[in-house]
């Protein structure tokens, strides 16, 4: 049984089928939706050139024998018996249970209250479009929170002729993720692309002011807009989970074989997992879609064979903002030292290691994809930096 009908819900029944299951799978999912990709929504969808439908995870190969449960949310676990219970009381056991309910936005609190939206689902972004049609075109768009969601929305929403205003609370965009060095090389895209950018803004409150909304700014003058979108961090879905015994802790903790106890897996954007990186382990929890598909096809691996090697595990991901591409791979801390080794800030195609102890622990790249995947190998065992700058893969 996989409960949430997510991405790495979804990829797991895709790879149980495909690697020769034919047992009952039952798919059960909060959301009506059967799963979709959530990566357009912010993108192309919001920018208006993918359909919703186009989302669609479920296409004419995919499996068919599944026991769809949609609408409906699981309310609780329990561990010893299997059993998953069902808004309404109803219990349904199997023999293995996948926990995929990824995460949700984090909410504002403010006097607002739904008025300011938020981007996470396909009912979000219904929500926003109804929203945006009432407005006049060129209508002042206000964007709480500058990180990869919020860059997004902007750059979607400025392409549809709207003025985006990102009102981000650090100092810099991304500046917790990417690190002072890498954020401040990321800095001037925003305004290149028609974005107008306010750092270390703290938002006190949104305000309903007729058919507008003022955001009232800690030491800074009030925003008005006619639409705000909050894009300030996701929650891990585990509340169903507080009285089932396992280990929460920002997600469920499972081992490197993403088992949170015997027959019960946590996969995708849910799951702290243990992680073996360049410079150890450590266990961590990332909101990345390569890893929810890296994730299904180990477990689904590990259900079929008993084989629970996770192997090399290198966490990938990307956004598409202000006109660039952001990529990353690995999961290097933000105070790691960082190197740019190839192109430069000019032409804005660059890409930069990041090293802890003289050992590399991540990759970032701008619009530089092909030299990122050239790169990827140093990430598959510990390399130094030394021996990364001669072998320079990426100049390949
Ligand atoms: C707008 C947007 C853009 C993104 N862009 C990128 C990108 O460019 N690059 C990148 O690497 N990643 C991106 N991501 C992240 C990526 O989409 C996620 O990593 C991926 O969706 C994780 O899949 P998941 O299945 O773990 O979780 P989810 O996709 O969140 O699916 C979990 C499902 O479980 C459901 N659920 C929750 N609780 C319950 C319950 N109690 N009972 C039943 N069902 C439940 C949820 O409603 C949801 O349908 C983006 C995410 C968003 C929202």
């Amino acid at each position: 049984m996989v409960v949430g009908a997510g991405l790495a819900g979804w990829r797991l029944v895709e790879a149980l089928r495909r690697d020769g299951y034919r047992g009952a799978v039952t798919v059960i999912g909060d959301e009506r939706h059967q799963p979709y990709d959530r990566p357009p929504l912010s993108k192309q969808v919001l920018a208006g050139v993918v359909a919703l439908d186009d989302t669609t995870l479920v296409h004419p190969g995919s499996p068919h024998d599944v026991t769809w449960r949609l609408g409906v949310a699981a309310t609780g676990l329990d561990v010893e018996r299997r059993e998953v219970q069902l808004a309404g009381g109803e219990r349904v056991a199997a023999t293995h249970i996948a926990i995929a309910t990824g995460t949700r936005a984090r909410r504002l609190a403010t006097t607002a209250g739904e008025r300011v939206h938020a981007l996470r689902t396909i009912d979000d972004v219904t929500s926003l479009n109804a929203d945006l049609a009432r407005v006049v075109p060129g209508a002042t768009v206000a964007i709480i929170g500058g990180g990869f969601i919020g860059a997004e929305v902007a750059t979607s929403l400025t392409k549809r002729g709207y003025r985006a205003i990102v009102l981000e609370v650090a100092a810099r965009p991304l500046l917790t993720v990417l690190g002072a060095e890498v954020s401040s090389w990321l800095e001037g895209l925003a305004m290149a692309a028609g974005v107008e950018l306010r750092s270390s803004q703290q938002i006190k409150d949104v305000v309903v002011e007729g058919d507008a909304l003022r955001l009232r700014i800690d030491g800074a003058e009030d925003v008005v807009a006619s639409v705000v979108i909050a894009g300030v961090g996701a929650i891990p879905n585990v509340d169903w989970l507080v009285d089932s015994g396992l280990r929460l802790d920002n997600g469920v903790v499972v081992d490197g074989a993403l088992q949170a106890a015997p027959g019960i897996a946590a996969i995708g954007d849910v799951a702290r997992f243990a992680w073996s990186g360049p410079v150890g382990s450590s266990v961590a929890r990332m909101e990345h879609w390569q890893v929810a598909n890296d994730h299904a096809a180990t477990l689904a691996r590990a259900w079929l064979t008993g084989e629970h090697d996770a192997g090399v595990l290198v966490p990938y991901f990307w956004s598409d903002q202000y006109g660039k591409k952001i990529q990353m791979l690995g999961h290097p801390d933000p105070t790691d030292d960082v190197t740019r080794v190839h192109g430069d800030l000019e032409t804005g195609r660059w890409l930069a290691l990041y090293h802890r102890g003289g050992v590399v622990t991540g990759i970032v790249a701008l619009s530089s994809p092909r030299a990122l995947m050239l790169a990827k190998a140093l990430l598959e065992r510990p390399t130094s930096v030394v021996e990364a700058i001669e072998r320079a893969p990426w100049a390949s």
